[in-house]
């Protein structure tokens, strides 16, 4: 059975989640397997020979491919509906890999300012030392995008809905001014994932992952993915054969299973912070709700438009400032304090001391993370317990 068979049959996503990428082996297991092992051994020498050209297809060494890792990559494809995917060992790592493999010295970036904050170190320090430049721009005004772009502009990197505010990138107007010009247009679809919203169908070129968020949802383990057509991908794959930063094939094995109960954790998860932002937003103590399954969210339409639902992930500002927003967090018994999100446990942060704490209080206000700022991650516990351990502290106010 070939990895990408089952994609010839048109099969619904339900399907995909389960069955994508499973190869068998000889002893016929009904789970995927779990291959433990850095190297293969070949036939012959000349076999040997022909895997190292290419000219044979199959595992060489695990830097290169592992069948565990190929499975999951199969899987995620499928999901995407993209032509392949390669994983990493990190959502960081695919966006590393993903600018690295396409882009060169002398070469600019135009970005989003509300980027995941590892990415905003990774392009403004990072790449800026290897002569590679970032614009970042509004997020929600495709003109911006189109003003920043120089004669060396190859990429246009974006993250929608953006995090924490969940303010929403238009992706095929944005696919329309990047394609015009020849640029290539990378989506961060961590966020919404493939359930919720699928970047390649809406004209982007490739997709990055941080598996360690919904694809995992369970809080183990730390991976990433690009996607998008052969043509890219396989210069993500150069590069990752050489350099290293691939996913372990413990890794892929726990992301392949969480990609089984993908669609049913992300629409019961969004549907859950659909319910907690209506409470949020008819709350006394609360002034703003940012969530884009609201009719108050400004780009209400384009959510609509764009993704599948509203997301699991709300923002909210409380009617105060740190000290108040603190006070929230602290009489929280069940939400976990802690940045990490996608999990089906629900968490809760503050972004303005933690994931946006190191940028000056002007840059963050101008932003508009302000201090009275959470953000909540919902994950699967029962709507009316989460709104129970919010209100204690809510009630202090
Ligand atoms: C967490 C995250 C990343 C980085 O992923 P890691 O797996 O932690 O390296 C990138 N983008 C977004 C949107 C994220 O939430």
């Amino acid at each position: 059975m070939s990895r990408f068979d089952i994609a010839a049959h048109d099969y619904r996503p339900e399907t995909l989640a389960v069955r994508a990428g499973q190869e068998r082996s000889q002893f016929g297991e009904h789970s995927e397997a779990l291959y433990l092992s850095s190297s293969f051994v070949f036939n012959s020498a000349a076999q040997a020979a022909r895997r190292f050209s290419g000219e044979e297809e199959g595992n060489v060494y695990a830097r290169f491919s592992n069948p565990t890792v190929s499975m999951f990559e199969a899987r995620l494809a499928a999901l995407e509906g993209a032509e392949d995917c390669v994983a990493t060992a990190s959502g960081m790592s695919a966006i590393m890999a993903t600018v690295l493999a396409h882009l060169k010295q002398g070469d600019h970036i135009v970005a989003s300012n509300g980027l995941f904050g590892a990415t905003v170190q990774l392009f403004s320090n990072i790449l800026a030392r290897t002569g590679i430049s970032t614009t970042f721009v509004a997020q929600t005004e495709p003109a911006a995008w189109a003003a920043a772009i120089r004669p060396e502009t190859r990429l246009f990197f974006l993250e929608t809905p953006s995090n924490p505010l969940t303010e929403i990138a238009d992706i095929p107007a944005l696919a329309a001014i990047a394609h015009a010009r020849g640029i290539l247009v990378v989506v961060d679809n961590c966020f919404c994932t493939p359930v919720l919203q699928r970047p390649l169908e809406l004209g982007a070129d490739l997709v990055v992952h941080s598996a360690t968020k919904f694809l995992d949802g369970q809080g183990r383990v730390l991976g990433g993915a690009v996607c998008g057509s052969k043509r890219l991908t396989e210069e993500v794959f150069k590069y990752l054969r050489t350099a290293g930063p691939t996913l372990s094939a413990f890794n892929a094995w726990v992301l392949l299973k969480g990609l089984e109960t993908l669609k049913l954790r992300v629409e019961a998860q969004s549907a859950n912070a659909a319910q907690l932002a209506g409470w949020l937003e008819a709350h006394p103590k609360i002034a703003r709700v940012y969530y884009p399954g609201r009719p108050s969210h400004p780009q209400y339409e384009l959510a609509c438009r764009q993704q599948k639902s509203g997301g699991a992930i709300v923002a909210f500002e409380v009617k105060g400032a740190r000290e108040a927003a603190w006070q929230v967090v602290d009489h929280c018994r069940l939400l976990s304090i802690t940045a990490n999100l996608g999990d089906t446990k629900t968490t809760i942060t503050h972004p303005a001391s933690t994931t946006h704490g190191r940028i000056s209080p002007e840059a963050r206000a101008a932003a508009g993370i302000s201090e009275g700022l959470l953000r909540i991650a919902v994950g699967l516990e029962a709507v009316v317990d989460l709104q129970a351990d919010l209100e204690r502290g809510l009630a202090l106010i």
